[in-house]
Order: C-alpha cells, then sequence, then structure tokens
C-alpha cells in the first residue's frame, strides 16, 4: 500500500534539509603575504589548506621541490621546519628558488625552542619566511619564557609577519598545566585530567595570543591552534577555543597516523568541526607510508573541503561501489580512468574554462542506480551490470543523449566529456 505523505513530515524534513550546510565563521582574518600573493585566513576568507615538508630544510632544493610540489597539488601554504642555524640560512635560498620557479606559496617558519635565536641572528630567514609559527610549550622555561617569547613576537612586529601560537599537547606548557592541576585538586568536585589538559591548552594558546598582542601585534594577525591527537578531544578543545576567542583557527588532528585510521580519524574531526563553523585553515598531518607522496595530505585536505560543500577544487566522480549485479571491474576501471583523465585535464581546464570544478561525473556499474544517478550528475554513464545488454547509455545535463557500445566505451566516453566541458564551459567564459 502506498504510504500518505504527512504534511507535519514534510514540514520537519524541510527544517532538517534546511539546516544541513557549515555554519558560518565568524573569526578575525590574518593575511599572509608572500610578495603580491596574499593568503586570507579567516573571516569570510575559504577555508585555507595548508602542508608541511618532510624534507632536511638544510637541503635548500630538495624542500624547494617538495613546497612547490605541495603548492601545485593545493597547498594554499606550506610550512617547514626551522631548527638549527644551517637551517635557517638555507631558508632565503628556498624561497629564492621557489621565485625563480614561479612557486610564490607562502612560506611558515616552523620554530621550538631556539626560534628567538634564529629568528634575531638571521634576518634574512625572517625575512623569507611569511608567518612565523610559535609553540608556547617551547619557548623556555621559567623567566626566560616571556623574553624568548617577546623576542620572537618583536622579529614578527620588525618585518611584519602574522604569527601562529600553535598549542600541541604533546609539548604542552608543563608550568601552566602544573598550577592549573593544584587548582583543580583545590576544587570541591575535581575535574578528570582530560578536561585540565584541555583547559591548559586553551589557556595556553588564548593567553599567549593576548600576551603577543600585549606587545603589539594586531589581534588580526594571530592565529591559533590547540592540536591533540583524539577526535572527541579536537572537538571539545575547539569548541571551547571558538567560544574564548575570535582569533583565526588552525585546525588539524596532530599525530593522525597513517593510511586509512589517518585519512578517517582526521577526516571525522575536521568535518565535525568545520561543520560547526569551526576552522578557517586545515593540515592534515598524515604519517606518509613508504614511498607515498607528501602530497596525499594536501589531497586529503581538499577532498574534505570539497565533500563538506565548504570548497571546489576537482570535477567530482561519483561511482558506485559495485555489488553482485556487476561482477566485472569494467566500471571500476572506468572510473579509476576517468578521475584520472579529470585531474590531468584540471591544470588546463581551470585556465581556459572557468566553472569547470563544479561539474558533476558519474560512473555506475548497473542499472538499478545507474541511469537516477546519471542524470543528477551533468554527465554520467550507466555500464551494463551482469546479464544486462551491453550497452551503457549516457546522460548529460540529466537527458539520455547516446548509447555506448563496444570495446572502446571508456575512450567514447572520455571524448564525451572533453566535447561537454568544452562546450559548455567555453560558453561560459564567453558570456554565451
Ligand atoms: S548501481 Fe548497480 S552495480 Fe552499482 S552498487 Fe548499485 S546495484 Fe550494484
Amino acid at each position: 500500500m502506498k504510504p500518505e505523505p504527512s504534511r507535519l513530515a514534510a514540514a520537519d524534513d524541510e527544517a532538517a534539509i534546511a539546516a544541513a550546510a557549515p555554519a558560518p565563521r565568524r573569526t578575525r582574518q590574518a593575511r599572509v603575504a608572500w610578495g603580491s600573493r596574499v593568503v586570507t585566513i579567516g573571516g569570510d576568507a575559504p577555508v585555507r589548506v595548508q602542508a608541511m615538508t618532510n624534507t632536511d630544510t638544510v637541503d635548500a632544493i630538495g624542500t624547494a621541490i617538495q613546497v612547490k610540489e605541495l603548492a601545485l597539488a593545493g597547498s594554499e601554504l606550506v610550512r617547514i621546519t626551522v631548527n638549527t642555524p644551517e637551517a635557517a640560512q638555507a631558508v632565503p635560498h628556498i624561497r629564492e628558488q621557489l621565485d625563480r620557479m614561479g612557486i610564490d606559496v607562502p612560506l611558515i617558519g616552523d620554530f621550538h625552542y631556539n626560534g628567538h635565536r634564529l629568528l634575531v641572528d638571521h634576518p634574512a630567514c625572517a625575512q623569507a619566511l611569511s608567518k612565523y609559527r610559535i609553540n608556547p610549550g617551547n619557548v623556555g622555561k621559567g623567566d626566560k619564557r616571556d623574553r624568548q617569547f617577546a623576542q620572537m613576537i618583536e622579529v614578527a612586529l620588525r618585518h611584519d609577519k602574522p604569527v601562529r601560537i600553535g598549542v600541541n599537547w604533546g609539548s604542552l606548557d608543563q608550568e601552566l598545566l602544573a598550577a592549573l592541576m593544584d587548582d583543580n585538586a583545590r576544587r570541591a568536585e575535581p575535574w578528570d585530567a582530560k578536561q585540565v589538559m584541555a583547559q591548559a591548552l586553551v589557556q595556553s594558546a588564548v593567553g599567549s595570543a593576548e600576551a603577543a598582542a600585549a606587545l603589539g601585534m594586531e589581534r588580526d594577525q594571530l592565529v591559533i591552534s590547540c592540536k591533540v591527537s583524539g577526535v572527541q578531544d579536537l572537538v571539545s578543545v575547539y569548541r571551547a577555543l571558538a567560544r574564548r576567542c575570535d582569533y583565526a583557527l588552525h585546525l588539524g588532528l596532530t599525530e593522525a597516523g597513517m593510511a586509512t585510521k589517518g585519512t578517517v580519524a582526521s577526516t571525522a574531526a575536521l568535518a565535525l568541526l568545520l561543520q560547526e563553523g569551526i576552522g578557517d585553515t586545515i593540515r592534515v598531518s598524515l604519517t606518509p607510508q613508504p614511498g607515498e607522496s607528501r602530497t596525499q595530505e594536501v589531497l586529503i585536505a581538499l577532498e574534505v573541503l570539497q565533500s563538506l560543500g565548504l570548497r571546489t577544487f576537482n570535477p567530482s566522480v561519483t561511482a558506485c561501489p559495485g555489488c553482485g549485479r556487476t561482477t566485472s571491474t569494467v566500471f571500476q576501471e572506468l572510473a579509476q580512468q576517468i578521475d584520472g583523465f579529470l585531474r590531468a585535464q584540471m591544470p588546463l581546464w581551470k585556465a581556459r574554462y572557468p566553472g569547470v570544478e563544479a561539474m558533476r561525473v558519474a560512473v555506475m556499474g548497473c542499472i538499478v542506480n545507474g541511469p537516477g544517478e546519471s542524470k543528477h550528475a551533468d554527465i554520467g554513464i550507466s555500464l551494463p551490470g551482469t546479464g544486462e545488454a551491453a550497452a551503457a547509455p549516457v546522460f548529460i545535463d540529466g537527458e539520455k543523449a547516446m548509447t555506448l557500445r563496444g570495446d572502446t566505451i571508456a575512450q567514447d566516453f572520455q571524448r564525451i566529456v572533453e566535447d561537454y566541458v568544452a562546450r559548455r564551459y567555453a560558453a561560459v567564459a564567453t558570456g554565451r
């Protein structure tokens, strides 16, 4: 029997559907610049993607090459470690090398323990970097702490560079944590240790940012982060941060791990917070598998933002998972080929065909969902499942346009996609 549609249920559905969008972000906006390239973080800027190199910074050429790879993959900011005087000396050379290659991605210097000395002793390094990351847990102990922190902020002011106050639970300010633990012990009902840790992370970040502001930094030029390695811990810490301040927020799950685990944990954490409007720039801290490109962390970050509808970078390929209705791997291969083809074409297409990054392509395995999903896409193909006639209908803008047959379905479909892009997006470019 056909169920009666309920008016009340329909109204409820409408409310639920309307709510499914990322909440707006309400932070200040920082500007990270190199030459004429300006990357804004926070406020109404799109959520930015950043990455970090894993080369030895002393190897200026090797580091510049990896920075270039990360930038071309889509990283809008790239961080490099600056841990020794030799690394600090290499930084201007890395910058020059990148400029020569036409890569204007801003570089961020990552400082721990000796950042105050490196920044003061190597002004060319301080100038070549576009932003400094300071970890308040690794600035120094006792009375040295404030002095060394102030030295770094003074260099940032002198060179007009923004700063990220980057707290990490693995290197949390132990003096602050001990003081908060003591306070907690005096509570009538003490919090559990995790809550105190979260409180220490937030206080360290916000307190250090306030200290930097008191030294003369504009609040707009401060970005803060509080990274932990547990998904739920990250959610509670960033919710608290977002309640406490309006600094632009750098978001990432630290030490996320490798492969599937690292990818899923990072995605889960970032998605939960981005959906709440928390996070202005993201980094996926993935441990590369042996032989895996460093750019993998960038690709995941791009996919997270695109999947959430926050940004659009590449045409998306909708492919069904396959099941017992399709025992061949034809559609898997076609989906992979089309995905690779679209990615390979994008550098050219992006310049030539504005809006092509929003194109949706469907590659489906059989008649059950194939035609329906293909109709929802801009262009889609429904391959024959096991026992179905050896024909693959192609749908363009929701209408069945043709049927492909034979051994060259993949090449034929690729050509149809190419023609479609040229026709549809060239028209956008010329305003026709
Ligand atoms: S579209 Fe067909 S082959 Fe693909 S998962 Fe659905 S039923 Fe299976």
